[in-house]
This record gives structure tokens, C-alpha cells and sequence, in this order.
């Protein structure tokens, strides 16, 4: 088993994104529902103010480091975490390995009609992706017995959930005893990126670690909830004078 680093509470799994790759491929050959979370600073920021979601997060089988900011802060506490395994990266290396292991998916979430086209575009990309179904992000919560039916006629291996979070992770841990599939991933707003309607930050931007800029500039209406970002650096700085001070 991978190392896991605390960060604010939360364990991150200390895994290369070769390594949680191989993790993803060894939960495909079990039977139980294993969930994927793709935390970075803004969620773990929530996760400090709200224990429900910290011990959510805590409880996957995997949980990889979404963003600079979780990178920053584990090599300012001096446990550094081997690499950024951004959730749309792992995604994308999930769908390019279905070459060696053709795999089988559903995607739930995002606005009426941009699931489906994700799914157009991601079997054009990676042919051996089978998308057995998908489902807008936007239903009541009556609806859900539906929507678990729909998943498990499927017979889709894994489920891709983008609802935002925390309500992606809050709805994988509430509904994952009900669900046949093998992995439960909480995707974020990924189905945008697959669907085009939104796009990620330029190569030279991410790889700086200024992602959050980009979404900024684009999206100015997160400016508030991007407030996490300095609060989970500045928690950081704090916590690592204090614990040198005693
Ligand atoms: N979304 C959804 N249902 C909801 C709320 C949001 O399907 O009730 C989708 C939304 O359309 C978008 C994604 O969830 O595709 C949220 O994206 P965001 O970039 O906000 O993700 P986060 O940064 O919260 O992970």
C-alpha cells in the first residue's frame, strides 16, 4: 500500500500517477465498489470545516493530489508528496490504458446534453472506452432510484461522477452500497473539459502551477470560494510554526 501524507486531515495517497494508475487496474479486478477521490487545496479547505466530508474523503480506496497548492503545502510541512495526479489526468490515463485493458464506463453529471457530448468525444479519442450510459448532473433526489437502476443495467465498471464537490463525494458515499460498479470517481467538472465546453488552463500555466489563475480569469464569479486557496497556504504556514515552536 502507498504511503499516505496528512494533509489538514485529509490522507493523501502518496503515489506517482504511474502508481495510481497500477492502483486503478488492481481495483478493476475486484467486485467491491472502490471509490476515487481527486482532492485539491479548495476541498480540503471544506473538508477542515466539515468533518462529514474529511472522514468521506478519508474513507477511499484512493485519494490522489488535485493541484499545486496540495503539492506547496506538503513540501512546506516537509513531507513532500512525489507528484501532482491531477483527477482529469488520472482520467485520461484511465481511458489511454483501455488500449492494453479495454474498460467500460458511465458518466453522470454536468448540464442536459453535455455528457452525451463527452461521450462522443472521448470513444473518438480512446476507441476501446466502452461509455455504456450517462446521465445529466442536475435530478432530484427522487429521481436517484432511477439513476442507480440506469448505472447498474449498464453494467458499466466505472462510474465517472462530476456534480462538483463536495456533493459528488457526499453522493458516491451515500449510494456506493447501492452500485454494482468496481470504481466510483469523483470527477469535478471534467465532463466539461471532455464535453469542450470548458477548457483547462494552457500546458505552460498548469505545469507552473497556476491553474487557479486561469479558472479565475475565466470563471470570476469563484473568486470568493477561491479565498481557500491563500487560507489553506497561509493554515499551512501557521500549523509548520507551530509544530516547530514545540
Ligand atoms: N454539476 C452537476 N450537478 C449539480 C451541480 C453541478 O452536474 O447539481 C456539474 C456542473 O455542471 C459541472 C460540475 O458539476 O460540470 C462542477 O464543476 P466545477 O468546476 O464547479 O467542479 P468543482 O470545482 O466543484 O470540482
Amino acid at each position: 500500500m502507498p504511503e499516505k501524507i496528512d494533509i489538514h486531515g485529509v490522507m493523501i495517497d502518496n503515489v506517482t500517477m504511474e502508481e495510481a494508475l497500477d492502483k486503478v487496474l488492481s481495483m478493476l479486478e475486484g467486485q467491491t465498489p472502490q471509490k476515487i477521490f481527486t482532492p485539491n487545496s479548495e476541498i480540503i479547505m471544506q473538508a477542515t470545516r466539515d468533518p462529514e466530508l474529511r472522514d468521506i474523503l478519508n474513507s477511499a480506496e484512493l485519494i490522489v493530489p488535485d493541484g499545486a497548492g496540495v503539492i506547496l503545502a506538503s513540501r512546506i510541512m516537509k513531507n513532500e508528496l512525489k507528484e501532482k495526479v491531477s483527477g482529469i489526468d488520472l482520467v485520461r490515463q484511465i481511458f489511454a490504458n483501455t488500449k492494453k485493458r479495454p474498460a467500460s464506463f458511465f458518466i453522470l453529471g454536468g448540464k442536459p446534453g453535455v455528457a452525451e457530448k463527452a461521450s462522443v468525444n472521448i470513444v473518438y479519442d480512446y476507441p476501446k472506452a466502452k461509455i455504456k450510459g450517462y446521465r445529466n448532473g442536475y435530478f432530484d433526489e427522487s429521481e436517484v432510484p432511477e439513476i442507480i437502476k440506469q448505472i447498474n443495467e449498464s453494467r458499466a465498471e466505472i462510474l465517472l461522477v462530476g456534480l462538483g464537490a463536495p456533493k459528488q463525494e457526499k453522493w458516491i458515499h451515500r449510494y456506493a452500497n447501492e452500485l454494482n460498479c468496481k470504481i466510483l470517481m469523483g470527477i469535478g467538472g471534467s465532463i466539461d473539459v471532455f464535453a469542450g465546453t470548458a477548457k483547462l488552463a494552457p500546458e505552460f500555466m498548469r505545469r507552473a502551477g497556476l491553474e487557479w489563475l486561469y479558472r479565475l480569469i475565466k470563471e470570476p464569479k469563484r473568486a470568493k470560494r477561491m479565498l481557500d486557496l491563500p487560507r489553506f497556504i497561509l493554515l499551512t504556514l501557521k500549523k509548520t510554526m507551530a509544530d516547530r515552536k514545540n
